[in-house]
């Protein structure tokens, strides 16, 4: 039983459709007749998780943070700027805007670097330094555990999701 396949040019837009036994050749668009490999459409349920709960999930905590910083500082700046980057990205992404992929990548650095900051500020709320510790032995330490925890952080978050969103950056025009 031979069925179509439907894709759409990844050049053009246009829709097509081919016979099933073609997917994975080298196929000519109809319509602005650029040769393409006639290949799946990769599935997006990672993106739109991503777009519909993990990027509202941001904004929503950057949001409560916000309420949290009193006074005018860096750290309510930094927590509006980072809001609108989130919905910025959030509102590209569901367009499928080339804009919304490559600030994305913007998105996906600073939450990287941020996260394990996060995690060493939860493993050492309300620490101080003991009198006569060496400061500058303990910024060292400090240091190296956030350098481990990027990591360990980027090789298991960063990665997966940077070669998940390099494979489909033809879907954002
Ligand atoms: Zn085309």
């Amino acid at each position: 039983m031979n069925g179509y396949f439907k894709t759409s040019c990844p050049i053009c837009a246009q829709g097509i459709e081919y016979p099933k036994e073609g997917v994975g050749t080298d196929i000519q668009c109809p319509s602005c007749q650029s040769w393409i490999v006639l290949r799946r459409d990769l599935p997006t349920r990672w993106l739109k998780f991503w777009m519909y709960f993990r990027l509202p999930v941001a904004f929503l905590t950057s949001l409560a943070a916000l309420g949290d910083v009193r006074a005018m500082s860096f750290s309510s700046f930094f927590l509006i700027a980072y809001c609108g980057l989130v919905a910025s990205v959030m509102s590209g992404l569901i367009k499928r805007k080339l804009w919304g992929w490559k600030w994305n990548w913007v998105f996906l650095s600073i939450e990287t670097l941020l996260f394990p900051l996060y995690i060493l500020s939860v493993l050492f709320a309300g620490q101080s330094l003991k009198p006569g510790a060496s400061q500058s032995g303990a910024a060292i330490a400090l240091l190296k555990l956030y350098g481990s925890l990027l990591l360990v952080y980027g090789s298991i978050w960063l990665l997966p999701n940077a070669v998940y969103f390099l494979k489909r950056k033809h879907l954002f025009k």
